[in-house]
Order: structure tokens, then sequence, then C-alpha cells
């Protein structure tokens, strides 16, 4: 089974994409590993997408589905869960191609939507989390409704900080142009019968189990 993943900015450190991908069985492709994977390696498509971020750019269409069709042609996976790509429509009608071309088209894509009063909870979980200076991934995440962890990381001790990415500011501007961006995908998807929507509301694990149930009340070859 073939799945793209559409999912808010910002989630903690096991992201729904991960753990639908679990709950469906099948590797999870993520964009943006891929492209770290081309800037560590120094590839061709790593440079290039090099000089574009360094310029301030995000990567353009053409080189984002080079790196996916480079990933696809030389993995050939027979299923996947793609993450954090395709994010417009150019991207969505390159992808159907590349994809049609390996003889492997989608079978669902799972748009997961925060509600309202959802987000507000999730910016300020962003936002009062904080890291470990010694080692990143050890994460303190507060438990809804306290402040945000001060002091030492009760791991190994080395000082707290707050990434920039988690700033508030900069979370709810993250959360707000995901929405605007993602719409025509979406939309996309929709018209073509493939897309399931889901309320990302609770675990990861919850809300893959909910995805899940969506894609096989749709129908096809789920499960
Ligand atoms: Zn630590």
């Amino acid at each position: 089974m073939r799945i793209v993943n559409v999912q808010p900015p910002a989630w903690w450190w096991e992201t729904p994409g991960e753990s639908l991908a679990r709950a469906l069985d099948v590797p999870r492709i993520n964009f943006g590993d891929l492209i770290r994977d081309h800037l560590r390696q120094g590839t061709e498509l790593g440079l290039r997408a090099d000089e574009i971020m360094e310029a301030g750019g995000a990567p353009l269409d053409e080189l984002r589905t080079a790196i996916v069709r480079d990933h696809l042609r030389r993995e050939a996976p027979a299923a996947f869960l793609l993450d954090h790509h395709p994010v417009n429509v150019v991207q969505a009608l390159a992808l159907d191609e590349l994809l049609h071309e390996l003889g492997t088209p989608l079978d669902g894509v799972v748009r997961l939507r925060l509600p309202e009063h959802e987000l507000e909870r999730h910016v300020r979980s962003v936002a009062d989390r904080r890291v470990c200076r010694g080692i990143p991934t050890h994460g303190h995440e507060p438990a809804a409704g306290t402040p945000a962890a001060e002091g030492a990381c009760d791991v190994c001790g080395a000082g707290l900080h707050q990434r920039r990415d988690d700033e508030e500011s900069t979370v709810r501007a993250r959360f707000g142009t995901h929405e605007a961006r993602t719409a025509p995908v979406t939309r996309y998807y929709a018209e073509r019968g493939l897309l399931v929507t889901v309320d990302a509301v609770g675990t990861p694990d919850e809300i893959a189990a909910r995805a899940l149930a969506a894609l096989r009340r749709r129908g096809g070859r789920v499960g």
C-alpha cells in the first residue's frame, strides 16, 4: 500500500506519520530525511539544494521531485508512507507521473487536521518544551497546563534551552502557513477520491489507528 501523509508541522519527536507507517507495516519515507542524506553525502542534488537553502530559499518543485524520484527509483519500494511531500499540486502531478511510470500508483492520502481548540493546545505544548544543551534528543515536554521545564536535564544534568523552531511566534506562523499551503494539494487528492481527513487528536498511536480505520472505510486494498 502506498500512502501520502499530510500532517501539520512542529510535532514532537514521534510523529503520527511514524505511527501510521508502523500500523500499516510499510517503510516511512520522510522527505526531510531524503534531503538531509543528500546534503550529508554531498551529492549533486544535495549541492543544488544547499545552494538554494544558503540563499534563504526552499528547494523548488523540480529539485524536490528529482530527490523523490532518485529515492523511489533506487529503492523501488512496493509500499510506503510518504511524509512532507508533495506540498503543492505541481509536485503532486509530478509524483503521480513518476508512480505511474513505476507501476505503483497511490492508494490513498491521509490529511491530519488539527481542530481549532487542539491547535491552541499544541502551540502551547511546543512552545513549552525544552531540549538538553548536551544531548539534543533529551527532550523535556511538560504536562499540559504546567510551565516550561526550568533548570537541568533530568537524564544527564546539562542545561535546558528552547529551540528557535519552538518559539511560540515561529510555531504559530508555521501552523498558519501549513493550512494555506496544503489546501490546494489536498483538494487535488480529494477530487481523485484518494483523500481521507482525520482529526489529529490524542497520541500518535491513537491518531494512526483513526487514520487506518478511515482508510479501511474508504475501501481499496488497505489492511
Ligand atoms: Zn541531557
